[in-house]
């Protein structure tokens, strides 16, 4: 029996308690090799591969309906893989060519998809996760088991599992799943952003947790990364305190001497952006335009984008948008964009570096934003450019904004080179917004993808802050404003730093802004500079977390 704590990466902040329920194991795979029996109806095995996609499609698009936001998107995204042609296709061929039993021919049709995906690398090999869920599904909907799924009992519970479907972590009740723990995974893959989004903590990486029998009285903190086994009485009766407590943001954010800090919205998609208002946001820091772009052969028309934007524009008004242009590549590969593989795809053609290939990209979407900026007038619209390296490439962004009539140009400094460079750079444009998940990623040589680096890839770490403070100089020597739009803006104790290095606004993931704001509500500007200068001169991320961390009573009173 483990006694003591689990030890893992805290991926959504929050304090709960419960018992572990393992998720029960995967579905088996179907022996290799397995046939029909001579003088089977080879055509009814291969309807039966169809009849069992539409139905395994059918189950997740009513999970869709059921669930909200990115939620419901993920769900219609894994329902269409369930019904993806291709591997329906591959699945059937293979029923009638090599008489394989459909179980076994999903399964072997499913590898191959993988393959592919993962070959495509990026955000493409994310997908893997989901072909694996709708090859169990599929294999569990043919051979008459129950779906692989989260368990259902009586009281509310810890989920305990190797790794968690996107698709899966969509379905939670958050009444009833307090909090999930994973032996895998990493801090910026799907199961983590959506177990943020959706308000449920969150440990990942923690592979001692498997040892952790059924039953295990659980504290989880999703904050911190621990897990505790049969937590004091006293322990428990704080967190169950803390979890009825329920927190709004008012829509001004300040530090408890009033010094001003805007908090906004992170939004991906425009049917998002209402409830990004209605959580009292302050505008939008990072509206991220790649939606529009995803799964298509052609890039939508001017038309259709300027339609989109407006949508997220209309839900602001009265309010500031920080529209960032087309971020393809990398981790947000676009097929339609990259003529040629790139062996190093984060070093290569992605974010701004991709106009100068396809100019017409970029001016068509600036023509869009012109456009829908004209349509809302009681919006503000700002405008910044992903990836931006050198002051050339700033010169150039701003000029041709300005062509378009978009006057008010930032850049994201996601490189180092633009960190180092921010005063020249903001010399030109008009503020800067950092991105401190490609920050850290290219200050730490470590793919942000990839669960095996995820302790490298923590914006904790000393180099990333001194980085922030250095943008955040180069800002104040030329009066611009610079923001943060990273997943560190939504870390309540890492937000106490970033505004102590001189960051003016922070955007976020709308549930998050309730705890930023508390925090600093409860922290005076002279308090976040104390404990800013800890954490950029610590030796390492953890050391820096601590030291910050031991500095903020109000996290343990909020139980953050
Ligand atoms: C970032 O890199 O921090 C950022 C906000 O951009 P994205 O996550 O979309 O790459
Ligand atoms: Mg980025």
């Amino acid at each position: 029996m483990v006694t003591t704590n689990v030890v893992g990466i805290g991926v959504s902040p929050g304090r709960a308690v419960g018992p572990a329920v393992h998720l029960p194991d995967a579905v088996a795979e179907p022996p290799a090799g397995r046939r029909l029996p001579p003088g089977a109806d080879r055509q009814a095995a291969v309807e039966q591969v169809a009849r069992s996609a539409a139905a395994v499609r059918d189950e997740l698009d009513a999970a869709a309906l059921a669930a909200e936001g990115d939620a419901a998107a993920l769900l219609h995204a894994t329902a269409a893989m369930a019904a993806d042609p291709s591997l329906v296709a591959d699945a059937q061929q293979r029923v009638r060519d090599e008489h394989l039993v459909p179980e076994r021919a999903v399964w072997e049709a499913a590898d191959t998809v993988s393959a592919d995906l993962e070959a495509l690398g990026g955000r493409m090999a994310e997908r893997v996760r989901d072909v694996v869920d709708v090859r169990n599904r599929l294999v569990a909907h043919l051979t008459g088991q129950q779906a692989p799924g989260v368990p259902v009992r009586a009281e509310p519970y810890v989920l305990v599992a190797q790794d968690l479907a996107p698709a899966l972590m969509a379905t939670l009740d958050p009444q009833r799943v307090v909090a999930v723990v994973t032996a895998a995974g990493g801090p910026t893959s799907h199961t983590a952003i959506l177990a943020r989004s959706r308000g449920i903590p969150a440990v990942v990486a923690a592979p001692g947790v498997l040892d952790v029998p059924d039953g295990t009285l659980l504290l989880v903190d999703g904050a911190a990364g621990t897990v505790t086994p049969g937590p004091s009485d006293d322990a428990v009766r704080r967190v169950r305190a803390l979890a009825g407590a329920v927190r709004t943001f008012d829509g001004d954010g300040r530090t408890a001497d009033g010094h001003r800090v805007e908090l906004v919205a992170n939004v991906g998609d425009p049917a998002e952006a209402q409830a990004a208002a209605d959580s009292g946001a302050q505008g939008v820091g990072l509206f991220r335009t790649e939606f529009a772009f995803l799964d298509r052969t052609q890039a939508p028309d001017v038309d259709e984008q300027t339609a989109a934007y407006g949508r997220v524009l209309a839900a602001f008004t009265g309010r500031k948008v920080v529209v960032r242009t087309l971020d393809a590549g990398a981790d947000k590969p676009l097929p339609f964009l990259h003529a040629a593989p790139e062996t190093n795809p984060a070093l290569g053609v992605r974010g701004l570096r991709v106009a100068q290939e396809r100019p017409d990209v970029l001016e068509d979407q600036l023509t869009a934003i012109a456009r829908a900026a004209a349509a809302h007038p009681g919006t503000t619209t700002w405008v910044m450019a992903p990836m931006v390296a050198t002051v050339d490439e700033t010169e150039q962004f701003v000029a041709a904004c300005a062509r378009h009539g978009l006057t008010t140009a930032g850049i994201m400094v996601e490189v180092p080179s633009a960190a180092l460079l921010a005063g020249p750079m903001l010399a030109h444009a008009r503020f800067a917004s950092i991105g401190t998940n490609d920050l850290t990623q290219y200050t730490m040589a470590a793919d942000r993808l990839l669960g095996a680096v995820a302790a490298l890839s923590d914006a904790w770490q000393p180099a990333v802050l001194r980085l922030v403070e250095a943008t955040a100089l180069g800002g104040a020597a030329q009066a611009r404003p610079v923001g943060v739009c990273g997943e560190a803006a939504a870390d309540p104790a890492l937000a106490v730093v970033l505004v102590g290095l001189g960051v003016t606004s922070l955007s976020m993931t709308p549930r998050a802004l309730p705890d930023v704001a508390a925090v600093l509500g409860a922290t005076d500007l002279a308090t976040c500079r104390v404990l800013a200068r800890r954490a950029a001169d610590a030796s390492s991320a953890a050391d820096a977390r601590a030291v910050v961390r031991a500095g903020l009573p109000v996290l343990d009173e909020l139980g953050l």
